[in-house]
C-alpha cells in the first residue's frame, strides 16, 4: 500500500493544491495529515473542504485545536493568534466540526501519526531536540514507525540500541530492528529555508519512506494573506521558507 503523509497545511490553498496535484500522478491508496490544516494562512475554509473532499484522514494540530477552544490561545505567538481569530471568523460549522472530531493520535498499518509528539500528544511538544526525540522513541513499543509534523522542518530519525541518528538523505529503507520518526515537514509554511511545500510517501510493501518537495505559487498566496489583513510576517516568511 502506498500512503501519502502531509502536515501543517496552515490555510495555504495554493500549496495544498500543488501537493494534491502531484499526488494524483503518484496515485497513493490514501492520504494522511499530521495536523494543522488551519492557522496562519488566508484560506482555512477552502483547505478544510479540500481535505474533507479528498477523504484525508487527519489528526488535530495545535492551531486546529486552538480554533475550537480546545487548546489555550496564549500558547501561540501574536501572529499565530491573529491567524486563529481569522480562522474562527471564516470557517463554517461543518468545518468546525471537522476540527472538533479529529483525534490526537492515529494508528494504522503498524505506523502511528501525531502532530507534535507521542508523549502527551494533546500538549504538542516539539520533537526538535535529542531528548524530545529519545523520549518519543522510548514510548514506541507497539510500533517502529511514527510520522509527525509541527516543527515544519522535515527530517528522518533512527533509533537503535539506544543510539539516535539523523538520516542525511530524504529517504530511507525501513529495517525491522530499527525505530523511525519521520517528520514530513510542512505543506503550507516550510521552515527549513526551502520554500517549497513538503510531503512524504510511505510504501508499506517496499518498506520505503521518502520526503518530496513541490513548488507552488508563493506570490499569489502572499497577496491573499495581505488582503485578508493578516500580519505581514505571515506573507514574508513564505518567500524564504522559514
Ligand atoms: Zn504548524
Amino acid at each position: 500500500m502506498l500512503k501519502a503523509i502531509i502536515s501543517d497545511i496552515h490555510g495555504n490553498l495554493s500549496a495544498l493544491s500543488a501537493v494534491l496535484d502531484k499526488l494524483k500522478e503518484k496515485n497513493p491508496d490514501e492520504i494522511i495529515c499530521c495536523g494543522d490544516v488551519v492557522g496562519y494562512g488566508a484560506e482555512p475554509s477552502e483547505c478544510i473542504s479540500l481535505v474533507m473532499g479528498n477523504e484525508i484522514n487527519c489528526v488535530g494540530g495545535n492551531h486546529d485545536k486552538t480554533v475550537i477552544d480546545d487548546y489555550p490561545i496564549e500558547n501561540l505567538n501574536f501572529a499565530a493568534q491573529q491567524g486563529v481569530d481569522y480562522t474562527k471568523k471564516v470557517i463554517t460549522s461543518e468545518e468546525r466540526t471537522f476540527l472538533e472530531t479529529s483525534p490526537y493520535v492515529l494508528k494504522q498499518d503498524l505506523a502511528w501519526f501525531v502532530h507534535g509528539s507521542l508523549y502527551e500528544p494533546e500538549n504538542f511538544w516539539y520533537l526538535n531536540s535529542y531528548s524530545a526525540l529519545a523520549r518519543d522513541f522510548e514510548l514506541m513499543l507497539e510500533t517502529n514507525l511514527l510520522f509527525v509534523g509541527h516543527t515544519h522542518v522535515p527530517g528522518i530519525y533512527m533509533y537503535k540500541a539506544e543510539n539516535l541518528y539523523k538520516v542525511n538523505e530524504s529517504e530511507v529503507m525501513l529495517k525491522d530492528d530499527v525505530k523511525y520518526i519521520i517528520n514530513v515537514g510542512s505543506v503550507g509554511q516550510p521552515r527549513d529555508r526551502d520554500s517549497r511545500a513538503a510531503y512524504a510517501l510511505y510504501d508499506t510493501k517496499k518498506r520505503h519512506v521518502k520526503i518530496f518537495r513541490v513548488e507552488y505559487d508563493i506570490e499569489s498566496t502572499q497577496e491573499r494573506i495581505r488582503s485578508a489583513g493578516l500580519p505581514e510576517i505571515l506573507a514574508t516568511r513564505l518567500g524564504s521558507g522559514w
